[in-house]
């Protein structure tokens, strides 16, 4: 399912550009336009949910599929020593700006700013 107003559908459909990493017939991960980290991804699933909850209730399958795609990126760029994470905005306290369910992938250098309180 996709959803005609949502720009990740527009990314899985090539309507825009993306700079793709990874990619099978349910995922896709592509560099974040805006990096937060050296290493920025964002692993999406084709078919359209809004965020986490949605995702649990319409289709949980989802979240092993999208984590397969994350392990495989993160073990192919030799990622899993120095370590990543993993991060999911769902609504407006934690900043969350496009609703098509995503996962960053950070990396290449130490995070901070998590954990601090
Ligand atoms: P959120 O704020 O919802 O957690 O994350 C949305 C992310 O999508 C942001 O980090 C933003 O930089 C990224 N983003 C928004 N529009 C585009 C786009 O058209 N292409 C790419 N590659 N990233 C986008
Ligand atoms: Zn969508």
């Amino acid at each position: 399912m996709k959803n005609a107003d949502c720009i990740f559908c527009k990314i899985v459909e090539g309507k825009i550009p993306s700079t793709k990493v990874f990619e099978n017939d349910k995922v896709l991960a592509f560099k974040d336009l805006r990096p937060n980290a050296s290493i920025h991804y964002l692993f999406i699933h084709k078919n359209h949910t809004k965020d986490v909850n949605d995702m649990s209730s319409i289709d949980p399958q989802q979240f092993v599929e999208i984590f397969a795609g994350i392990k495989a990126v993160t073990e192919k760029e030799n990622l899993t020593e120095k370590g990543f994470r993993v991060v999911s905005n769902t609504g407006p306290n934690a900043g969350q700006t496009v609703f098509h369910t995503h996962f960053h992938v950070l990396a290449g250098e130490p995070l901070n700013g998590f954990g601090s309180r």
